[in-house]
């Protein structure tokens, strides 16, 4: 095992890593986690790993891990390097070794049953429910005879939480760390059962191999789900115990539903793919999974570098985010509104919009998802069935319409004129020439829209004729 020591691991550039399990989809849940450690990676120049943690073979597949990558390209994070666990056994067995020749990592035979009929009865006894290192006590015969009768071994990771004084009796034993996010923490490591490192059938646990790949990939930071706390815990005693500096731990808070209540049951709608298909945009999503829950405010960000300026762990607050998906909706309209042409032509010529910037300034205001330009675009220039809600006025503005050129100027000086002549004001003018020209009651400017309209369909349009 590598033996990182702290200084090493300070002149290091940071090393972060996203570790999903590819047993689903990504969703605002791990997205979130997803995208505080690619900002972390982002603002510090630091590697971000992408790493499958597919310990659980029946549920991953390669589908979802594919689904994963995709969901992030299509979010815009990339990956330094990828990692996964079912090609790292090698490194697992050497790992379980060293452990075993530290005694650390002890042998047990107790099946399920056993267990949880021993758990009942320390609970009506009072007593918490930890393992009670009865397997410490078998001797090198009674291990014989166990495996004779057709047992296989799981094992168990020692808890450094006994004393010389007490032998096997857990103590309390307090592992602390000062979390980016949390501040100081504290885990009891006497409250806790020896985890379970290697199932009896020889798969690894997740507790042991992220520790294991932590190590060999030099992750100087790890920024995860509170769900993680007791975890770390033990993770950190199991670098220790692999001579290993541990890393830095950040624990952000949980999402939860504008409810309170958790996301879990949801998360299918909440999902990345889901977003795509909503036709969100990536950046309004990763604004809202980057600040979320933070102290900073829930703004559209149109690059990831603005966010990543903006990252702070320390920001990161204790409460829960409230996420729901209409103000998810709300932020991506937020976002295209202020989008500039730049950022958005190439996706606008493939809608078949044209116009350049000047058409799309005139309607990035009216619209809640970008595909909606394109609607304004053939509304502007393709034929639309007029709403003619005032025949004689719309008839009577046709003939005043001016010859062209037309600019933004040619608005406001026909529908002054239409005024002077017919004497309608306010919204009893402006309506029906809206509803004419647009075949909509609201939408863009028209001193800017009409332009693009032109004046030959302007005029059928307002004739009541298809134009
Ligand atoms: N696969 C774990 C999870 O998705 C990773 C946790 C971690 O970041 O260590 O919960």
């Amino acid at each position: 095992m590598p033996v990182l020591k702290p200084a090493a691991i300070s002149l290091m550039k940071p090393a972060v890593r996203f570790a999903p399990s590819p047993t689903g989809r990504l969703h605002i849940g791990n997205i979130r986690t997803a995208v505080l450690n690619f900002l972390f990676a982002l603002k510090h120049g630091g590697s971000f790993l992408l790493r499958l943690d597919d310990t659980d073979r029946e549920r991953s597949t390669e589908a979802f891990a594919q689904g994963i990558r995709d969901d992030l390209v299509w979010l815009g994070m990339r990956w330094d390097r990828e990692a996964r666990q079912s090609d790292r056994t090698d490194r697992y067995e050497e790992a379980a070794k060293a452990l075993v020749a530290a005694r650390r990592l002890y042998p047990c035979y107790e099946s399920e049953e056993e267990l949880s009929l021993r758990r009942k009865r320390q609970l009506s006894m009072g007593r918490p429910p930890i393992y009670d290192r009865a397997a410490l006590k078998l001797t090198a015969v009674d291990r014989q005879r166990l495996e004779e009768e057709g047992r296989r071994p799981h094992w168990r990771f020692r808890l450094d939480n006994t004393s010389e004084e007490t032998g096997l009796q857990p103590q309390p034993t307090i592992v602390s760390w000062n979390d980016m996010v949390r501040g100081d923490q504290t885990v009891d490591a006497g409250s806790l059962s020896d985890p379970v490192l290697i199932r009896a059938d020889g798969t690894y646990l997740y507790t042991f191999t992220s520790v294991v790949d932590d190590i060999d990939f030099a992750i100087s930071h790890i920024i995860r789900g509170e769900d993680h706390v007791t975890n770390t815990g033990v993770q950190i005693q199991i670098f220790e115990a692999l001579g290993a500096e541990p890393p830095a731990f950040g624990h952000h808070s949980l999402l939860v539903g504008a409810d309170g209540q958790a996301l879990s049951k949801r998360l299918g709608a909440l999902s990345a793919e889901s977003f795509r298909a909503m036709e969100l945009e990536p950046m309004a999503v990763l604004s809202m999974a980057a600040l979320l829950g933070t102290s900073d405010a829930v703004e559209p960000h149109g690059r990831v570098e603005e966010l990543a300026s903006l990252f702070d762990p320390a920001k990161i607050s204790m409460a829960p985010g409230r996420f729901a998906l209409e103000e998810l909706e709300v932020l991506n309209a937020k976002l295209l509104h202020k989008l500039p042409y730049a950022d958005v032509a190439a996706r606008l010529q493939v809608l078949g919009v044209g116009g350049a910037s000047a058409f799309w300034e005139t309607v990035r205001g009216n619209i809640s998802v970008l595909r909606e330009a394109a609607d304004w675009w053939r509304i502007a220039t393709s034929e639309i069935a007029p709403v003619i809600e005032h025949a004689a006025l719309c008839a009577r503005a046709a003939d005043l319409l001016p010859s062209g050129p037309w600019d933004e100027t040619t608005w406001g000086t026909w529908t002054a004129l239409v005024k002077d002549v017919t004497g309608a004001k306010g919204r009893a003018l402006f309506h029906p020439l809206r509803l004419a020209l647009t075949g909509r009651d609201s939408g863009p400017e028209l001193k800017h829209f009409l332009p693009f309209i032109g004046r030959e369909r302007a005029k059928a349009r307002l004739e009541g004729t298809v134009g």
